[in-house]
C-alpha cells in the first residue's frame, strides 16, 4: 500500500526532546517517521542502543531497530526534519539543511528571533506563518521555530487577556523542571534539596520571545507587542512541568473574576482545523486553591494544555495567577508537531514541496 503520510526525520532523536518527538511521531496519522538522526557519537548504532530512553512508555517498536544516522545521511524522500538539536549544533546544521531544501521545524533557540522566521504558537499567531513567503535566507527550504518552553505557557495564558483587556506589563517568576535542561542536564548534587536561581539565557528569552509572538504581522515583518516583561527563572527539583507565577498589568482595568471569566470563555481559534495534536481547549482553569501542580496537572490534555489557577488580585499589577506548562511536550516536542500540522493544513507542506536532499 502506498504511504500517504509525509516522510519526516527527527534530528537530535536521542535527546530528551528528541525522545518525545519519536514517541509522538511513531504513530502519527499525517507524518511517517523514516529516520532518527543524532551526532557521530550515536550514528551507526540501533536506536535502542544509542538512546538512553527516559520515558515511561517503551521505545516504539517501529523505531527501536532503526539505525541512527548523521545529518549527512537523511534518506531520500524525507522533506521535513523536526530538530531537537542543542543550540550550538542547530546554528550550523539547521541553515545547512534548510538551504538543501528541507523544511526544518525546530525547538532550538538559535533562529527564533530571526526577523524572517515564524516563532509559532498555532493558537496565538498562526498568521505569522505568512513570513515564510518572504523567508529568503534559508531557501529553498525554510525554518520554523517554537518558543522557549516557559514562553509557550506564558503566551498561551496571556493571549486571551491581550485580546480582551490589552497588556501593559508582566512580571513572571518561573520554577522550571530539570528535564528542561536536557540529558544528563543538571547534576543531582546541584539540584537535590535545592533551588538554583539561575538558568543561562532563560530570562532574556522570556522577556523577548513573547513580544514577537504577541506582535502583529505587518507585511513582511512582525511589529513587536508594546509590552514590558520582567522575568526571573529558577531551576527546581521537579521532573517535568514548568510553573509560572505571573502578575499582569492590563490596559483596561479588570478584576480577578473578569480575568477568570475571560479564560473560561476562551475558545481556541484553530479548533476547527482538526489538527491531531491540538488540545480541545488549550487553557484549563483549575479552581482548587493549591493548583496547578507539576506532578498532578502537567500531563493534562496529553501534555498539551496549559493549566491556570490561583487567580487573584495583585497589589502591583491588576491580577496574579499561576500557570503550568509541560516543558517537553507543549513546551517542545508537541509544540513542534502541532506547528507542522498547521503548516500541512495551511498548504506550507505537501508531498511535492520542497525537494529533499538537493
Ligand atoms: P539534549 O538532551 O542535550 O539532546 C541534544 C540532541 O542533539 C541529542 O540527540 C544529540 O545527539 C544531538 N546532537 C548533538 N550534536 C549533534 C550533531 N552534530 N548532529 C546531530 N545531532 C546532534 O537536549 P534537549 O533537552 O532534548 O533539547 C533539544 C533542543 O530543544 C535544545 O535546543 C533545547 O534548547 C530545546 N528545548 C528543550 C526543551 C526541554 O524542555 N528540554 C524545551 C524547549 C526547547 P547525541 O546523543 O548523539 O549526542
Amino acid at each position: 500500500m502506498r504511504e500517504s503520510r509525509l516522510p519526516v526525520a527527527v534530528l537530535g532523536a536521542t535527546g530528551v526532546v528528541g525522545q518525545h518527538l519519536v514517541r509522538l511521531l511513531a504513530h502519527h496519522p499525517w507524518f511517517a517517521l523514516q529516520a532518527v538522526i543524532a551526532s557521530a557519537r550515536s550514528a551507526g548504532r540501533p536506536y535502542r542502543e544509542a538512546v538512553r530512553w527516559l520515558l515511561p512508555d517503551p521505545i516504539p517498536q517501529s523505531v527501536a531497530e532503526m539505525s541512527v544516522l548523521t545529518a549527512e545521511e537523511i534518506p531520500e524522500g524525507v522533506r521535513v526534519v523536526f530538530s531537537a538539536l542543542d543550540a550550538a549544533s542547530a546554528e550550523e546544521l539547521e541553515p545547512r539543511l534548510a538551504r538543501a531544501g528541507y523544511v526544518v521545524v525546530s525547538n532550538a533557540s538559535r533562529f527564533r528571533m530571526h526577523p524572517g522566521v515564524p516563532l509559532l504558537v498555532p493558537e496565538v499567531n498562526a498568521d505569522h506563518l505568512e513570513l515564510l513567503a518572504f523567508q529568503e535566507d534559508f531557501a529553498p527550504g525554510c525554518i520554523v521555530t517554537n518558543p522557549n518552553c516557559s514562553t509557550i505557557g506564558l503566551v498561551l495564558a496571556l493571549r486571551p487577556l491581550q485580546e480582551r483587556f490589552g497588556l501593559e506589563a508582566v512580571e513572571v517568576t518561573t520554577l522550571q523542571a530539570v528535564s528542561g535542561a536536557g540529558y544528563p542536564g543538571v547534576s543531582a548534587l546541584d539540584i537535590l534539596g535545592d533551588v538554583i536561581p539561575y538558568i543561562p539565557a532563560e530570562e532574556e528569552k522570556l522577556q523577548t520571545e513573547p513580544l514577537k509572538i504577541l506582535g502583529d504581522l505587518r507585511g513582511q515583518r512582525i511589529e513587536p507587542a508594546d509590552l514590558r516583561i520582567s522575568a526571573q527563572a529558577n531551576r527546581v527539583p521537579v521532573l517535568d512541568g514548568h510553573l509560572l507565577c505571573v502578575s499582569v498589568r492590563l490596559r483596561r482595568e479588570a478584576d480577578a473574576e473578569a480575568v477568570r471569566a475571560c479564560w473560561l470563555a476562551y475558545r481556541s481559534p484553530i479548533a476547527d482545523l482538526g489538527l491531531p495534536s491540538a488540545p480541545g481547549r488549550p487553557i484549563r482553569v483549575l479552581s482548587e486553591q493549591d493548583a496547578p501542580r507539576p506532578r498532578l496537572h502537567a500531563h493534562l490534555g496529553a501534555g498539551m494544555e496549559v493549566s491556570i489557577g490561583r487567580i487573584r488580585p495583585c497589589a502591583v499589577g491588576h491580577v496574579r495567577f499561576v500557570a503550568l506548562v509541560h516543558n517537553t511536550i507543549r513546551g517542545a516536542a508537541g509544540a513542534a508537531i502541532l506547528n507542522a500540522e498547521l503548516m500541512l493544513r495551511r498548504g506550507w507542506l505537501s508531498l511535492e514541496h520542497p525537494k529533499a536532499g538537493a
